[in-house]
């Protein structure tokens, strides 16, 4: 490679550098530094291979933060997708003419949902649901959206904090500001909070003649109550508002789709991403007909969404799941971990929670401190050799071995932060700063 291409040095240098350059030091709050280890955190990769990351002087990481905030389900720069993806370079990944895999692509995710027909493609998750969106009102002729849960960066969305600056408070990111979303978006954005039926019916009785979506993650952080899905489904049929699933996160991970294939409950359009290439930029909007064929009434166009790596990372991501069952072995391991840290909090002493499917597991420690705690857990394990976050991806790069290792690794720091707890003390445990979650502007 040209030595020009590429930094050496430590992370936490790097990232300063970075944010007198980038607003906000990077293109993702998900991967800003602050919010694993302030003035720790390695921050930059050079390799990344399996479930190990190599940072800028060299170091070695076990990943357990976030697997490329959740998009490596098989493990970074996987033989098999890489393959792909290189013979597809190799052959041109841009032209004049379409590649015939996004036909493919879009068989393939219609005949792993039966309920949808048609899809469409874009690159992120974001971008997705703001496709996602679009269809809906193009096809309703409505304007209003309910939502639950948290869908990207969209006016659409961020819309919901124009009126009232807490809208989205308790939808996954807290605090996340409109500045630079027109005003006249106010009231066009209207939440509800997940297994709250009673939200969305008080939406739908205020405003369902101009309900054009309902958008939501069929699941998250927890189960659907009994009759919850069936009830937002009977809203979207009475109110005809089309029934969204964003499924950009919780798709591929406790099965090869949509996690709505489990649940039982059929959208109008589903979103998929972040998994479905593998790292690779790939994200689709499948539905019934009915609706998708008003993409053809709106404007919904551009060129990087022809692009070819993505679709041929995507199907070779697929085939792979298939073939190996990917999804059985992330909630084994994600099981593991789980039953691995209540073990340890009660052998030790320390209160803990763990939420979450298991292949997308939530590790929160309680008691006086736990911002102190979580940071002062991803400190001594980033000493050990592995990358923590609180939320742990998990990966077929992963192997019993490498779960045992980081539980065996894990409870000395269990020790310690009990002990601290008892005592009072771990924010003097700290080489930096607590961790900082949410969305804060970075100084
Ligand atoms: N929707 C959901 C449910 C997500 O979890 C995310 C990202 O975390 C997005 C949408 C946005 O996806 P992206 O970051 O690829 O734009």
């Amino acid at each position: 490679m040209d030595n020009d291409i590429g930094l050496q040095g430590s992370g936490p240098e790097l990232w300063e550098r970075a944010k007198k350059v980038i607003p906000g030091g990077n293109q993702l709050l998900s991967k800003r530094a602050e919010r694993f280890l302030p003035g720790l955190w390695p921050a930059y990769y050079t390799r990344a291979q399996g479930c190990t990351v190599w940072d800028c002087l060299g170091n070695r990481y076990t990943d357990f933060a976030q697997m490329g905030v959740g998009s490596c389900v098989l493990g970074y720069a996987d033989p098999d997708v890489n393959a792909a993806v290189i013979d597809a370079v190799s052959n041109g990944s841009m032209s004049s003419l379409n590649c015939s895999e996004e036909i493919q692509l879009a068989e393939l995710l219609v005949a792993l949902h039966p309920w949808a027909e048609m899809a469409r493609f874009s690159r992120s998750g974001g971008e997705a649901c703001t496709i996602a969106v679009r269809i809906a009102r193009a096809a309703t002729g409505r304007s209003k959206v309910a939502f639950c849960g948290y869908h990207g960066w969209h006016d659409w969305y961020l819309a919901a904090n124009v009126a009232d600056q807490t809208n989205l408070d308790g939808q996954l990111l807290p605090g996340l500001a409109p500045k630079g979303v027109p005003r006249e978006l106010r009231q066009t954005a209207l939440p509800f909070s997940y297994n709250k039926l009673d939200e969305l019916e008080r939406i739908a009785s205020e405003h369902g003649s101009s309900l054009a979506a309902i958008i939501m993650e069929p699941l998250r952080g927890n189960k659907p109550a009994p009759g919850f899905l069936e009830g937002v489904r009977k809203i979207a049929d009475r109110t005809g508002a089309v029934l969204i699933f964003d499924e950009v996160t919780s798709g591929f991970r406790m099965n090869v789709g949509g996690i709505h294939l489990t649940l039982g409950v059929d959208p109008d359009i589903a979103v998929l991403g972040k998994a479905l290439g593998n790292g690779f930029p790939i994200s689709a909007i499948i539905g019934r007909r009915s609706v998708m064929d008003a993409a053809q009434e709106s404007f919904i166009s551009s060129t990087f969404w022809t692009e070819r790596t993505g679709f041929v990372a995507a199907l070779s991501t697929i085939a792979k799941m298939k073939r190996e069952n990917v999804p059985a072995r992330l909630v084994h391991y994600g099981e593991r971990l789980n039953s691995g840290w209540n073990e340890l909090a009660a052998e030790y002493g320390l209160q803990i929670h763990v939420s979450g499917i298991p292949p997308l597991t939530h590790l929160a420690l309680e008691g006086a401190a736990p911002m102190v705690l979580e940071t002062l857990y991803a400190q001594e394990m980033l000493a050990k050799g592995y990358l923590l976050g609180t939320a742990v991806y998990s990966t077929f790069a992963y192997s019993d071995a490498i779960i045992d290792r980081f539980l065996e690794d894990s409870a000395p720091v269990f020790r310690l932060m009990a002990d601290a707890t008892r005592r009072g003390n771990a924010a003097t445990l700290l080489r930096g700063q607590p961790i900082q979650v949410g969305f804060k502007r970075l100084t």
